[in-house]
Formats: C-alpha cells, sequence, structure tokens
C-alpha cells in the first residue's frame, strides 16, 4: 500500500473543504486508525507521516505497540478511540495519550483516580450521542452540562472537547447536521462557562463523510479504511 499517495489524496480533500468554509487545514489532525491493519503497516503509516494513531481496542493495539521500532513508536500520539471498560482504564492509560471515548460519568471517575495515581492528567474527549440512536453510547447532549459540571472537580481528567459517531449511511450528508449539532454544542459549552475556551476539539467524521466533518468544524478526523484498505 502506498501510503504518501492515499495521505496526499486526503490533505487534498481536506484543504478542499477548508476553502469551502475559510477553515485553515493546519487545524485538522489526522488521527490514522489502524485497526485493519498489521504491526507492519502501521509502522508504514507511521514513516509516511501519520503520527496521531487511534485504536479501538487495547487487545488490538498492545502487540503493535510492543512490535513497533522504538524510533517509530517515540513519534506516535496514541489515541484511544473505542468503548472502554472501566477495568481496562489502567492499562489504556500506561499506553494510550489521548481518551476520545468518554461516554459515561463512571469512566471518568476510574480515569481520574488511575491517572492521579501516575500523575498524569490525561487529554480527554466527551463522547456524545448526538444522533440518538440507541444502538450509540454517549451522552444525550442535555446531559452534557452535568457532566461537565462533574468533571471540573476532576483534575486529572483534561477534558478537550467532544466526540461523536455518525449513523452509519451512504450519503455524507446524512452526517452533517450531527457534526453541526456537536459543534453547536461545544460553542454552548463554552459561551456557557462549562468549558474553558481552549476546550475547541471535536472528534468527528470517518472514511466515509470526513469532508462534511471538515466542513462542520472537526478537528480530529479519524480514519480507517480510506487510508489503510
Ligand atoms: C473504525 C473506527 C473509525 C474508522 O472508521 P473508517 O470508516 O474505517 O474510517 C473511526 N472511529 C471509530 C470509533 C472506529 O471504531
Amino acid at each position: 500500500m502506498d501510503y504518501e499517495k492515499r495521505l496526499q489524496e486526503i490533505r487534498s480533500q481536506i484543504a478542499q473543504a477548508c476553502s469551502r468554509v475559510g477553515r485553515d487545514p493546519a487545524d485538522v489532525t489526522i488521527v490514522a486508525v489502524t485497526k485493519y491493519i498489521d504491526t507492519a503497516q502501521t509502522e508504514a503509516v507511521v514513516r509516511a507521516g501519520l503520527t496521531d494513531i487511534g485504536e479501538n481496542r487495547l487487545q488490538v493495539a498492545l502487540p503493535k505497540m510492543e512490535g513497533m521500532a522504538p524510533e517509530l513508536q517515540e513519534q506516535v500520539r496514541w489515541h484511544y478511540i473505542g468503548s472502554l471498560q472501566t477495568k481496562k482504564v489502567k492499562d489504556v492509560l500506561q499506553r494510550f495519550d489521548w481518551i476520545h471515548s468518554v461516554d459515561r460519568s463512571s469512566l471518568a471517575l476510574e480515569i481520574q483516580k488511575r491517572a492521579a495515581s501516575i500523575g498524569r492528567p490525561v487529554p480527554c474527549l466527551v463522547q456524545v450521542n448526538v444522533s440518538g440512536e440507541e444502538s450509540k453510547s454517549g451522552f444525550a447532549p442535555e446531559e452534557v452540562p452535568s457532566f461537565l459540571q462533574e468533571a471540573q472537580g476532576l483534575d486529572f481528567v483534561d477534558i478537550r472537547g467532544f466526540m461523536t459517531m455518525a449513523p452509519a449511511s451512504t450519503n455524507p450528508e446524512d452526517a452533517r447536521p450531527v457534526f453541526r449539532g456537536l459543534r453547536e454544542l461545544r460553542d454552548n459549552m463554552i459561551a456557557q462557562g462549562w468549558l474553558p475556551a481552549s476546550a475547541r476539539e471535536l472528534s468527528m467524521g470517518m472514511s466515509g463523510d470526513y469532508s462534511v466533518a471538515v466542513e462542520e468544524g472537526a478537528t480530529l478526523v479519524r480514519l480507517g479504511s480510506v487510508l489503510v484498505k
């Protein structure tokens, strides 16, 4: 797989989406989701210049983290993007830099406890179920203010913004209201003082809909299949 070429195409799509809405492409980070590929391919992704890597399962990520060449491993910021069981928090914190999937209060409490014991505040995103689908995890938008209030007391849970999953669809426009909803939620939470103005991250958009997500303000796009398949 020629990751450089694939990456060039994706960067060009992102630049076009940014220019349509007057954004700076430097404000969009590609998180390469490597769950479909093995260690050697993941190394090739990092060599192509993608140093933000996302994985959704600890068991899949661990062998790659352990098998990767140390000089590549050193460059990587690891993003945990999947649903996270409370009992796995300790191990995830040892390996991952960011957690995108803080979807319940009990999880935030566990992150606080474990992060405090290792003395490292953890950058976290609050996962929001904007679409309201029952199959999706995340806080309902109306639950977010009280959660943020609670999180203000958790000094090792460093909330940097929000994450959402759009409904599965072949038409990327179907995702637009969901992405817009997450951006509006972020803006409201900052305006109302529940979050500092610096907590602006929006992790949204996957292979099928990342251009729309960028148009709606994504700062982190999580790309798996478009990059590596
Ligand atoms: C797999 C996965 C992605 C990437 O999905 P693609 O459609 O392959 O780009 C993004 N986010 C999460 C949470 C995932 O599990």
